[in-house]
């Protein structure tokens, strides 16, 4: 029914009763009779909307309380209030739930968010900015960030303004990037970016090219000496000339061999060029190491294969390189009469290739070390056995990709040990039903 007619009819329908009552009682007792009626019947009324007034006031004061029933026009005032009590409810409820589900994307987010307000006082912070800048939500809500966050650059750039360009932080080990975006009212989101592990990568690549650089300078350097040499003196005595043939054509190697590596290196970390399983047959495999390493060493050393494990599969131009480099080390660092020994077994966590030579050994300080590119125990020395200082970085990857671990032993003067272990996995555990493919 329309709400207006279910106010105004009782109220009238009473009204008329009150003064009928009354016109009754003044026609059959006299006036005052009836007039004295009638004032008792309203303030009777007064009295009981006064009634309902109060227990409608108490309600407010106490709205989780229930509603009081009515009578009425009372009772569609109660009903109308209980339903928008209800659907006040409903909607805190569903904020409450946007709520939650903000907070948890919040503090899902890599990067820090801070909200502050138009004086740089924290109103509140998610997970990572609590990370990034040591903050506390709970400690350091309503501090001023400037005194949270004493970093004088961060200070400069928040009392400056100029929020057009991001700000570079250095801050507890971390490299940020940090960025100011005004919203409503003078209130202000500080975003940080944990930029660290990009800063490394780039810083990496930085090395490397420089690395690279200094690698190619130094064959080219000695290749163009000789060319100006012979450009200067045409009439050099074929002897002298052969030799500086001879060292040039070496350092033309050296130069190839780097490169070779840098490319290797470079396919082997792309992410476009995954590793490509294959039957392995190992015995083949290692004895093609084998027969790599002894034109190497041209007779100067004794080198030994054992090959007793199983196949495996993985990339068999991988684990030749990754091999070939670990057996042409330990021929390069053994001393002429040393021995060299290839050992394919088993193994109780996975199957394992060691490599172990007698040769010259490694300090313990340069062993974590070793596979970083061009990383050298001895400049000199490597340079001498045609080292491009990519070996073991090679090996590494190779490993990585085959989920294989590499253990290097080694004491000073008596030797090294470097073995791969294979995850168990990768053997083949039914070698008639495979067409093995060898290099
Ligand atoms: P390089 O081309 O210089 O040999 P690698 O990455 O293969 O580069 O090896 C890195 C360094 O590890 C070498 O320069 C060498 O000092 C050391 N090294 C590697 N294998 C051996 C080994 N079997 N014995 C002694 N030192 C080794």
């Amino acid at each position: 029914m329309n709400p207006k007619l279910l106010f105004w009819v009782p109220a009238i329908l009473r009204m008329a009763l009150i003064l009928a009552g009354a016109g009754v009682v003044a026609y059959f007792s006299g006036l005052v009779a009836g007039l004295a009626v009638a004032l008792c019947a309203a303030l009777a009324l007064v009295v009981m909307q006064l009634g309902y007034l109060w227990r409608l006031s108490m309600w407010l004061e106490h709205p989780e309380t229930r509603l009081p029933d009515g009578w009425g026009a009372w009772t569609d005032i109660f009903v109308r209030l209980y339903r928008l009590r209800r659907e006040d409810d409903r909607n805190r409820t569903e904020l409450n739930e946007w709520l939650t589900r903000f907070r948890q994307a919040m503090s899902l987010l890599p990067d820090g968010v801070v909200i502050m307000d138009d004086v740089l006082f924290l109103e509140w912070c998610n997970p990572a900015a609590e990370r990034h800048l040591g903050l506390k939500r709970e400690r350091d809500k309503g501090m001023r960030v400037t005194n949270l966050i004493r970093s004088p650059h961060f200070i400069d750039y928040l009392i400056l303004g100029r929020y057009e360009q991001p700000l570079t932080l250095s801050l507890r080990e971390r490299k940020l990037i940090v960025h100011i975006i005004p919203f409503e009212n003078r209130r202000q989101i500080l975003v940080t970016h944990d930029a660290t592990e990009s800063e490394r990568i780039e810083h990496m690549r930085r090395d490397f090219i420089a690395n690279a650089s200094h690698e190619l300078r130094t064959p080219l350097t000695v290749i163009n000496g000789f060319l100006e040499i012979a450009q200067a003196q045409p009439n050099l005595d074929p002897q002298t000339r052969q030799s500086h043939l001879a060292l040039m054509a070496e350092q033309g190697r050296r130069m190839q061999n780097l490169v070779e590596d840098m490319l290797s290196l470079t396919r082997l970390e792309s992410l476009d060029y995954p590793l490509r399983p294959e039957p392995v047959r190992m015995k083949s495999l290692l004895g093609q190491v084998l027969q790599d390493a002894q034109a190497l060493s041209s007779g100067r050393h004794t080198i030994t294969l054992e090959a007793e494990g199983p196949d495996i599969t993985g990339s068999v131009e991988e684990l030749r390189s990754a091999f070939g480099n670990l057996v042409s080390n330990a021929v390069r660092y053994t001393p002429d009469g040393g021995t060299i020994e290839m050992i394919w077994r088993p193994g109780t966590d996975g199957p394992q290739f060691a490599v172990r030579d007698n040769g010259i050994g490694i300090r313990p300080e340069h062993i974590a070390r070793l596979t970083e590119r061009f990383y050298r125990v001895d400049k000199s020395r490597s340079r001498e056995t045609r080292g491009t200082g990519l070996g073991l970085a090679i090996v590494k990857h190779v490993l990585l990709r085959h989920g294989a671990q590499l253990g290097i032993e080694s004491v000073p003067e008596r030797g090294s040990t470097f073995t791969v272990t294979f995850p168990a996995r990768a053997v083949i555990t039914e070698p008639a039903t495979l067409q093995a493919k060898t290099a």
